[in-house]
């Protein structure tokens, strides 16, 4: 799960992790209302979306004036922001951060991940904050700097303090830096995070450390234990259709592609969007219907895979273990009727009672394109969706 940015800093706050003072607005006013609690000279107007590249986008603002807040704040609302990570219809803005001008002398990146490779929680950091981090690690790696944390002993005074020399940070803030870097990761396992980001962490003209930005992502499997995370989730920065598999207990992500694919298990679902790439064609999406999936959920599959304009073919796969294949079938075809099927559907099924299942399915009077290996099946609905 991923919250905005201003949720991030709250978390941070509570962390005693220094961030700028500012508000949530909703709307224009509440944008004016919150520049003059803030007061001073200068307010950064910010559109909060789960998503970054925001500046380049034109969603980060400066204000000289609490005119010029409501001027931004009126654009912003509203508006359909496209960074780098929305893809090309962007993301409606509807909510703002207003914040308070910072005087920014240097920016640097810091954030706290689980590396994958060492199976081990990382602080990375790097002098080269505010810009694309993936750039960064593309074209200069030598510029990103790595520290492994022992889950026992923890984020020691040490090792965040070589991380702080290591990106550059000033001799006079380091010491701050270093307190700064272990109470972020205090607040990463404390909160179940699986990434937080501060990019940019800045050392102020007073040499100061401020967090101007705030990226969280949180493990899905850990929520039930934080119902004041689960309290930051915003609707409408998720797919609907992967909100509406979530009431059904299916798995699903939405993809580029044309071909549906239904399959049980996460790893056949994978492999078979591998195949059917393989055969030249793009799944619509990613879905799992689980181990139990009765003639219900079967449809409700069906119904969200349909409601997808881009599916021009349906592909199902299921390997018969505990679920037997009759069962499968007598779900796909009671989903067929329910939702009119009009695409192409080729099924393959293996496993338990899979020549009952095949044989429900050619007795249904359907027009159920019936597979038997993966190639088959993928090369079928690759020709069926052309
Ligand atoms: P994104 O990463 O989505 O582009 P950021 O919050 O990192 O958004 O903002 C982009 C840039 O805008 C920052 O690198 C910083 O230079 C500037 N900025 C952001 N917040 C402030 C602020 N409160 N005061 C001054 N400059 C800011
Ligand atoms: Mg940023």
């Amino acid at each position: 799960m991923k919250i905005h940015e201003y949720q991030g800093k709250e978390l941070l706050r509570s962390f005693d992790v220094p961030v700028p003072r500012g508000h949530p607005a909703f709307t224009q006013r509440e944008a004016i209302e919150a520049a003059q609690r803030l007061g001073g000279k200068a307010w950064v107007v910010k559109a909060q979306i789960h998503a970054g590249g925001r500046g380049k986008g034109g969603g980060v603002k400066l204000a000289r004036s609490i005119d010029e807040v409501g001027a931004l704040a009126d654009q912003m609302l509203g508006m359909q922001l496209v960074t780098h990570q929305t893809g090309p219809h962007g993301q409606q803005v509807r909510r703002l951060l207003i914040e308070e001008g910072a005087d920014i002398a240097k920016e640097y990146y810091v954030a706290v991940l689980t590396d994958r490779a060492t199976q081990k929680v990382v602080l990375m950091g790097s002098s080269e904050g505010g810009m694309d981090i993936e750039q960064v690690a593309h074209d200069t790696p030598e510029k990103i700097i790595k520290v492994f944390v022992d889950p026992l002993a923890g984020l020691g005074a040490a090792q965040a303090g070589e991380l702080a020399r290591g990106i550059g940070v000033p001799p006079a803030s380091q010491a701050q830096a270093a307190s700064l870097l272990r109470n972020l990761y205090r607040c990463f396992m404390e909160t179940d995070a699986t990434l937080t980001e501060i990019n940019p962490l800045i050392v102020e003209g007073n040499g100061r450390l401020e967090a101007l930005d705030a990226k969280f992502n949180f493990d899905d499997n850990a929520l039930y234990r934080h119902p004041e995370i689960v309290a930051y989730r915003d609707l409408d920065e998720e797919d609907a259709a992967e909100i509406e598999a979530g009431k059904f207990g299916l798995s699903y992500i939405s993809l580029e592609g044309n071909i549906g694919c239904l399959v049980n298990g996460a790893g056949l679902a994978m492999a078979t969007m591998d195949t059917i790439k393989l055969f030249g064609g793009e799944p619509a999406n990613f879905l799992d219907v689980g181990g139990g999936a009765s003639a219900e959920k079967v449809t409700e599959a069906f119904k969200i895979m349909l409601r997808n304009r881009n599916v021009k073919g349906i592909l199902v796969n299921i390997f018969g273990g505990i679920m037997r294949c009759d069962t499968i079938a007598e779900g796909v075809i009671a989903a067929c009727r329910a939702v009119n099927l009009t695409v192409p559907l080729v099924v393959r099924m293996k496993g338990t009672n899979e020549h009952l299942g095949k044989q429900q399915l050619a007795q249904s009077g359907l027009p159920i394109i019936s597979a038997d290996t993966m190639a088959e099946a993928a090369t079928k609905i690759v020709a069926a969706v052309r």
